[in-house]
């Protein structure tokens, strides 16, 4: 069995096809997936997809991603009332991204905040995109040490590792792991070396579509083949991935 912590079933590319898309993920294995959003009307409809095909095990997370940064002053009012939602399990994603720099560093700045702010109102986990800039995420994220943080997409190599997991700090790996470049190989290296108890599996649907299917639109039922790649780094059984994935996610979004 599978678990899909970071899909986008709501997005443009994949909702048209949703039923179909978690039909073939219950299909392949998939028992849980969190539907992630990244603005107000997406987390919305991130909600509104996990209440209609709860018994597919879907939930969802709310959030405002460093891209959209610009267009919020101040987190959307609506929130408070919408992670009170029974099928709200985090709040996310939401941090830094100086890759694309979509949005100004300062806006980016004070809507993490006040959004990791939100989360401990509302004593929720975080679901965290962190992209090219670490140091100022730890530097925010240390005044936050009592959340429970998923780094998503971990791309922080070995050099972060300790720091992370220091804090408590989760990491979600994807299918960059089979990509088979620079990059991927610096992911391995860090999925060999952390604690297996910090370890958990996504897709980040429609993007980051791991190998055979590089390039194409990724969803959930590939999260198999990050957990091949994960068993075959750390040469552990794919069930005993598998069991050890699920008590983490179950620890981390407080499933029973
Ligand atoms: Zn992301
Ligand atoms: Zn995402």
């Amino acid at each position: 069995m599978y678990i899909d912590t970071h899909c986008h079933i709501n997005s443009e590319e994949l909702h048209p096809d949703s039923r179909a898309i978690i039909t073939r993920a219950k299909i392949a294995g998939v028992h849980m997936m969190v539907i992630v959003g990244c603005d107000y009307e997406d987390s919305c409809e991130a909600v509104a997809m996990a209440e209609n095909f709860q018994q597919y095990g879907l939930y969802a997370s709310i959030g405002i991603h460093p891209h959209e940064a610009k267009r919020y002053d101040a987190i959307p009012p609506e929130f408070s009332r919408i992670v009170k939602d029974k099928r709200v399990v985090a709040v996310g994603e939401i941090g830094l991204d100086y890759h694309y720099d979509n949005s100004p560093r300062d806006a980016q700045k004070r809507i993490f905040e006040l959004q990791l702010r939100f989360a401990e109102d509302n004593n929720m986990p975080v679901i965290l995109h962190i992209r090219d800039a670490m140091e100022d995420a730890l530097e925010i994220l240390t005044t936050h040490r009592g959340l429970k943080m998923l780094f998503h997409c971990y791309s922080g190599g070995i050099e972060y590792l300790d720091e992370v997991i220091g804090m408590g700090g989760m990491c979600a790996f994807g299918g960059a792991l089979t990509w088979g470049n620079k990059a991927s190989e610096s992911l391995c290296a860090v999925v060999r070396k952390i604690p297996a108890e910090y370890m958990l599996c996504e897709t980040d649907s429609p993007y980051m579509s791991p190998v055979p299917f590089r390039g194409k639109r990724n969803e959930p039922a590939y999260v198999k083949y990050v957990y091949e790649a994960i068993s075959r780094e750390r040469n552990i059984p794919l069930g005993e991935l598998s069991a050890i994935i699920e008590g983490n996610a179950k620890r981390f979004f407080g499933w029973e």
